[in-house]
């Protein structure tokens, strides 16, 4: 793991102009008309490295990526009500700029004074952003004097804002990036035992990696949503239509193996609820054994008894990685199983660290993340640091002071 990188701390950042690389693609759900809500976990994130730079008397240029919009512009993935959000956050004015580079900005963030913010527009509006061109990577740093990284969350990609600029600027990370960094850390290397994962969410083929470099170290595994799936149809059980992926049960196969092997507790859902259909209220929605799933139906969350069986097993446990989410949590009818669990670990004596979008932004609604321990805001990111890898954001930031 590489972590010679400098600290924000022993980055010069008094009185500069610092480009600030967060990671504030939040969900927005648009409500009656043109009221915007967001959850906005993301952007309370962030505030602490911000107050960090204010009070170093720094300009702040923040930038982000949101949605997909593919290299073009899209008006409904501006930036403009993050910014409003924001600011609102952090109790001053933020002005969203009406691009991310050329001249216009330039003049803009030229005049800015000391402890002044802006927001560039959506970096993904430009098509060089996602391919790392080095064209835009430069106009982005004349911005700034230095850069700062706090997108745990996009640090896995290789864009321009994320390892192109850091290759032109004095960077470091900001503080939630480097707090992310060193919890995973800790887990990895020194965690405190038992140690247990929740693995669900739906691609087995994503989750799969992390096992190679994380199964021998854990004392209790845990498998619920759509990766439960393939492990049933694995163990030979009737799915029904539920998801699978193409080499599933042969990957879920090959992990029931390998935890016995290492002597790794394997826990499967043992009841669950199935639906006929894959939407918010399905026509027929019922709770039965795993051996008792009919043709026409799919899983949908877990069952009541598997709830109490994965919090009766993890109570055991002192740290707890926890990524992708139990059922199809974005229809509340199927996020009880994620929900329910997320409540029994607030209330354990254990750290829990749990990544992933749709997971975070479940718990986030149950108002509990304060006793969980640790919510990652990346889920990708998260499970590449989990597989041992060096996170490409990361490396390219800067080794010595500047
Ligand atoms: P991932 O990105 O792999 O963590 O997957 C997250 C997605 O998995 C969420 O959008 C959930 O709706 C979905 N999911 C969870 N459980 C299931 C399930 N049983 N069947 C289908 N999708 C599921």
């Amino acid at each position: 793991m590489k972590d010679n990188y400098l600290r924000l701390n022993q980055l010069a950042v008094d009185g500069k102009t610092v480009l600030l690389r967060a990671d504030l693609n939040v969900p927005i759900l648009e409500t009656q008309g043109t009221s915007i809500d967001m959850i906005d976990q993301r952007l309370r994130a962030t505030i602490p490295t911000i107050d960090y730079l204010l009070s170093k008397g720094c300009k702040i240029v923040l930038c982000s990526h949101l949605g997909r919009p593919g290299g073009v512009v899209d008006p409904k993935l501006s930036m403009k009500p993050i910014a409003d959000r924001l600011s609102i956050l952090i109790n001053k004015p933020i002005e969203c700029l009406p691009g991310c580079i050329g001249p216009d900005v330039r003049t803009i963030v030229e005049a800015m004074t000391s402890g002044e913010l802006v927001m560039l527009e959506n970096l993904r509006f430009h098509p060089g952003e996602e391919k790392n061109d080095s064209e835009f990577a430069t106009e982005l740093a004349k911005l700034a004097d230095v850069f700062v990284l706090e997108a745990f969350g996009t640090a896995h990609r290789r864009h321009a804002s994320i390892v192109g600029v850091p290759n032109l600027l004095p960077s470091a990370p900001g503080i939630l990036l480097q707090s992310e960094l060193s919890m995973l850390g800790k887990v990895l290397e020194t965690p405190t035992r038992p140690l247990a994962a929740i693995l669900g969410g739906a691609k087995i083929s994503d989750k799969i990696k992390i096992l190679d470099n994380l199964l021998d170290k854990l004392d209790l595994l845990v498998i619920g949503g759509g990766m439960a799936s393939n492990f049933l149809k694995a163990k030979g059980l009737n799915i029904g239509k539920s998801l699978v992926e193409d080499d599933g049960e042969q990957l879920a196969r090959e992990i029931i193996t390998r935890s016995a092997t290492l002597k790794v507790e394997l826990s499967l859902p043992i009841d669950i609820i199935v639906g006929n259909e894959f939407k918010s209220a399905p026509e027929i929605v019922k709770t039965v054994a795993i051996d008792e799933i009919e043709d026409n139906f799919m899983i949908l969350d877990i069952g009541p008894k598997t709830i109490s069986l994965f919090s009766k097993q993890l109570s055991r446990s002192k740290t707890i990685l926890w990524n992708g989410p139990l059922g199809v949590c974005e229809f509340d009818m199927f996020s009880k199983g994620t929900k329910n669990v997320a409540e029994n670990l607030a209330g354990l004596d254990a750290f829990s660290i749990i990544g992933g979008g749709s997971t975070a932004s479940a718990i986030e609604e149950l108002g509990i993340s304060d006793r969980l321990g640790y919510i990652s805001t990346g889920g990708g990111a998260m499970l590449e640091f989990l597989e041992g890898k060096v996170l490409p954001g990361v490396s390219a930031l800067s080794q010595h002071s500047n």
